[in-house]
């Protein structure tokens, strides 16, 4: 039964009581070919329920990952209100528990057609957040229950996990390059990528050759342009890169200029890699039409929270292999335990890390290690923050009742 103290078990349906947002500066010193972090922030979001799972709250945690600002405006004024005004018993699946899917329609509704850069980060971080949710109460975690949902899961229970630095620093040096690289071999990670455009192109090339030195072969290293070319530049690029045989080539160009994309692949023989900057499954959709992708080599990299949560993620790896992509070439950007539950749950390539960039806003569990390219899935229920000691103390600070039965 119902009472103040919560509902414990499978016999009662679930309630969202509350749910809550706050934005949280990232504070980096980092830089890409086309921007800095140092304004950054991001939106941590805590859904509470009325259930609870061994004496403990359920409450569903996420944040809208990296790159994107906070946006809790149009979750306070729009989303969630919309939520919390809906009948409880419409936002549940035949188990009586909060289905994330039903949750976006309703979060969907009054909002017109296109313009999904503006929405789809807000809604998408709250849905997330409710599949936190959905997988506690169930116990399970999260990759489990998208494995259930959506399939096939992981084999074994290991992902692939790459390394996302490179980063340009002031005053870095070819050594500190080669040295950065080095210690991400040793802590285990066999795919290294680095960022690209930020210097001159020769000095780029030198940069490039002192990181395949390092990784061992050009197919251990991936480049990042962060969609900063423009034609000549991109081509450019594309040549210098061409022989170093690189894993992939990403965001060659501005996130929507397919055109240019199209060209890119119709010259650049190596896999190219984008998507992180696109926001709807008509954006992606036409990313793989016009820009020219090659169904048989190009990677894809949708930010789950960032386009609108993880049941629309699903939907584009579905559609991505109607096009005849495997799920092995969908590497989810975001390096973050969200992206990792999304890789485990549909079985796909892999994911990113980030170590040391982006403060508690980025990375796995304490006890995550990186073993030959490979790290195991947390085994926590949920999306597995709990796990995460520096992140979680930041999202127990918007909802303390996380950590009890209050
Ligand atoms: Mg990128």
């Amino acid at each position: 039964m119902a009472s103040d103290r919560g509902v414990e078990g499978w016999w009662n349906t679930m309630r969202i009581l509350e749910i809550r947002e706050t934005a949280v500066p990232i504070r980096s010193a980092m830089r890409n070919a086309v921007f800095d972090f140092s304004e950054m922030t991001t939106s941590v979001v805590a859904v509470i329920t009325d259930r609870l799972r061994d004496g403990r709250r359920v409450v569903g945690f996420a944040f809208n990952a990296t790159g994107r600002y906070a946006c809790g405006e149009p979750m306070r004024t729009r989303f969630i209100p919309r939520l919390l005004a809906a009948a409880p018993d419409t936002l549940l699946d035949a188990d009586g528990i909060i289905d994330p899917e039903r949750c976006l329609a309703v979060m969907s509704k009054r909002e017109k057609p296109g313009g999904d850069a503006e929405r789809a980060i807000p809604i998408g971080t709250i849905e997330t957040a409710l599949w936190d949710a959905a997988a506690k109460a169930r116990g399970l975690p999260l990759h489990a229950l998208l494995a259930r949902r959506y399939g096939p899961g992981t084999p074994g229970g290991k992902v692939f996990c790459y390394v996302g630095g490179g980063w340009y620093l002031p005053g870095q040096t070819l050594d500190d390059v080669r040295n950065e690289m080095k210690r991400h071999r040793d802590a285990g990670y066999v795919m290294i990528k680095t960022k690209v455009g930020g210097l001159p192109l020769a000095e780029d090339r030198e940069r490039i050759a002192a990181v395949v030195e390092v990784a061992g072969a050009g197919s251990n290293v991936a480049v990042d342009a962060n969609g900063a070319f423009d034609r000549d530049r991109a081509f450019a690029y594309a040549e210098m890169l061409a022989p170093f045989g690189l894993r992939w080539f990403e965001e060659p160009a501005p996130p929507l200029d397919f055109a240019l994309y199209a060209e890119i692949c119709a010259r650049y023989p190596h896999p190219i890699g984008s998507a992180e900057n696109l926001y709807s499954p008509q954006d992606v959709a036409n990313l793989i039409r016009f820009g020219g992708l090659r169904p048989d080599r190009d990677i894809l990299q949708v930010d789950p929270p960032q386009a609108y949560g993880l049941a629309t993620f699903a939907r584009i790896v579905a559609m991505a292999e109607a096009a005849g992509f495997s799920r092995a070439q969908i590497f989810p950007h975001g390096g973050n335990l969200m992206s990792l539950a999304c890789v485990g749950g549909l079985g796909l390539g892999g994911c990113e890390a980030y170590p040391g960039v982006f403060g508690p806003f980025a990375g796995y569990t304490d006890d995550a290690r990186v073993e030959d390219g490979w790290m195991r899935l947390p085994d926590l229920p949920g999306i597995g923050f709990e796990g995460q000691s520096a992140l979680y103390a930041v999202m127990r600070e918007l909802a303390p009742e996380a950590a009890s039965g209050m």
